[in-house]
């Protein structure tokens, strides 16, 4: 029999940012992973904004989620000895005056100054920028698909990382903890985003309002640089004129893949704000694992024994996993506090149903 102190279950950007810290507070770990089955992680485009731009509000939490941010992916990289942490400056593009001066005001506001820089008029070639822009400060993007591999090759080194689908029907009760087949552990983790959302999981998750994204590259005449412009969607120059265009939202058609409504509006997007000429080289769509009040799902399973949900992150997986996992870990190490908001529990009381 192996013993671990907890089985984590999905290897997407939840689960890997978990293993790292359980790691980190000497707790080790066993992660089950079907990469060929991610429908969200692998698709995301990996930035982190602490600012709604749209509304023009912090979000939940922000400054100690950036906080934690700025701490656990340096770390991830000096663990694994790969490079996926890039600050990237967002440009937010103006739609009119009405926002320029709303950004002037709040860059002004000792809230939001450590994130908002003074709207700029100088834009890089191409970019049609009528009213003016915005530069953030303190944003930036992870490579994901270099993150999960980095962290999924460090646990091969000591066995930590399974390939295969956890079957949920086989965990037992183990003494104090759980049992599942010739593996022993204190406490098994879901953190099976995408898959729970679509109850594709036979654990059972209440809560979730999943929302489906997609994503294209195209080929500019010209490179945008490393350089992220934002107006309602985004423009991510990535090197040599190729550019990530997105994302977009819908509440539907999670098992259809890509489609041509979603294609044809973010073409439409890059003609807004791009000049030049384009092609559309890649097209792809996920599904964030989004929950009906906007909070993520952190805390025991309501009914399952020695269980826990790690799930929820909706469209800011990179942004909230550093912060959600260090209160998660501090509280099986130290006892602190969970979050009350987030805790799984209010789900089912909201529904009057009681999944298991
Ligand atoms: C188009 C698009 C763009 C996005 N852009 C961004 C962005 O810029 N920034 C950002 O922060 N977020 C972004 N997101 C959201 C982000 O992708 C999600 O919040 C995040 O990927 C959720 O990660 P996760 O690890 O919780 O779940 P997932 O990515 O769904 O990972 C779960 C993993 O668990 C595995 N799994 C599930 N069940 C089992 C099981 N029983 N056994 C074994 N393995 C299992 C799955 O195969 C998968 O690998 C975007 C999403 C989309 C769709």
């Amino acid at each position: 029999m192996k013993y671990v102190d907890y089985i984590i279950v999905g290897g997407g950007i939840s689960g890997c940012v978990l293993s790292y810290t359980l790691m980190k507070y000497g707790a080790s770990v066993q992660l089950y992973d079907l990469p060929k089955a991610n429908k969200s992680s692998v698709v995301a485009s990996g930035l982190w904004n602490p600012v709604v731009l749209k509304r023009m509000k912090k979000v939940w939490k922000a400054d100690a989620m950036m906080e934690a941010l700025h701490t656990v992916y340096p770390e991830m990289e000096n663990w694994t000895d790969k490079t996926f942490f890039e600050p990237l400056p967002i440009r937010r593009v103006f739609h009119n005056a009405g926002e320029q001066n709303q950004w002037a005001a709040h860059s002004d506001h000792p809230s939001f100054s450590p994130y908002l820089k003074e709207g700029v008029s100088d834009v890089p070639a191409h970019v049609i920028a009528n009213h003016g822009s915005g530069l953030m400060k303190q944003t930036g993007r992870v490579n994901v698909s270099t993150m999960l591999n980095a962290v999924q090759s460090k646990l091969k080194e000591t066995d930590g990382f399974t390939e295969a689908e956890f079957d949920w029907s086989r965990v037992e009760s183990h003494g104090d903890g759980v049992r599942y087949g010739s593996l022993a552990a204190h406490a098994v983790i879901s953190c099976e985003g995408a898959q729970s959302a679509l109850n594709e999981s036979t654990l059972n998750v209440s809560g979730f309002a999943p929302v489906k994204g997609e994503v294209i590259t195209v080929q500019l005449d010209s490179d945008l640089q490393k350089e992220c412009i934002h107006q309602g969607h985004f423009m991510i120059g990535e090197g040599d004129g190729k550019a990530l265009v997105g994302a977009t939202y819908a509440w539907d058609g999670f098992h259809e893949g890509p489609s041509q409504l979603k294609r044809v509006e973010l073409e439409e997007h890059v003609r807004k704000v791009w000049s030049g000429s384009f092609a559309t080289t890649s097209h792809k769509s996920g599904v964030r694992p989004a929950v009906k009040d906007r909070k993520p799902l952190v805390g025991p399973h309501p009914t399952h024994h020695k269980t826990w949900v790690f799930n929820g992150m909706g469209s800011r997986a990179i942004l909230m996993t550093p912060y959600l996992a260090q209160t998660l870990v501090e509280h099986f190490m130290y006892g602190t506090a969970l979050l009350e908001e987030c805790l799984p529990q209010r789900m089912v009381k909201e529904s009057g149903s009681d999944e298991s």
